[in-house]
């Protein structure tokens, strides 16, 4: 093979077996573990109040699948079909892994820019807020297709006090450019009460109480 084809299909390879990982990580190792275990704890937590912040996790597992690439899927590549194929197949699985990253964050703390946003945001937000069991993929659905876990209400019931920044305006509705897609339920101060419940479901992969 020559480089350029070389290049050409162990990119998008390895980048496809990412969103497969990315699928199968979300589901099994963070959801059906309900806390058991870092990743899952970690991503359990992320559910409680559905925010995003840097913490030094994000490092861990930044390195953690940096070296699943190195270890695993570049000698995997190196040994099948040839070295080249090993190194950029496993910078494929890096890229995917990054844009699932970055994707993820600014599906949390941005406006969607795009179309593709936008259909990011439609099914990770269902995911948190109606159904932690179904849209286990973030960057695309397609694992959720194929499997069956796939759902797209025809709009997100968003609880108020989990509201994302970018949805809502100074008076906590939806803003108009999101209105066909979200609708607002429950109130905006949670009660001492609705907080433990929101943890616990969070827990148990339930979606939080309206
Ligand atoms: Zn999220
Ligand atoms: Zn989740």
């Amino acid at each position: 093979m020559t480089t350029a084809v070389t290049v050409a299909l162990a990119v998008p390879a390895g980048w496809a077996v990412w969103t497969l990982a990315e699928y199968l990580l979300h589901r099994f190792a963070m959801h059906h573990l309900h806390g058991r275990g870092i990743m899952s704890r970690e991503h359990l937590e992320h559910h409680v109040t559905s925010g995003w912040s840097f913490d030094r996790n994000h490092v861990l597992s930044w390195t953690g699948m940096l070296l699943v690439g190195g270890v695993v899927w570049a000698p995997l590549g190196w040994v099948l079909v040839s070295p080249l194929a090993g190194v950029t197949v496993a910078a494929g699985w890096a890229f995917g892994y990054f844009f699932y990253e970055y994707q993820h964050a600014v599906a949390h703390l941005r406006a969607p820019r795009t179309r593709y946003q936008r259909l990011v945001r439609r099914h990770h937000f269902h995911h948190h807020f109606g159904a932690p069991m179904r849209n286990h993929g973030v960057t695309i659905p397609f694992w959720d297709h194929v499997f069956g876990t796939h759902e797209a209400p025809d709009r997100v019931r968003v609880p108020r006090r989990l509201a994302l920044p970018w949805l809502v305006d100074a008076d906590g509705e939806v803003r108009p450019a999101f209105a066909a897609d979200y609708v607002l339920v429950g109130a905006a101060e949670p009660t001492e009460r609705l907080l433990t419940l929101d943890r616990a479901r969070a827990f148990a992969s339930v979606a939080p109480a309206d």
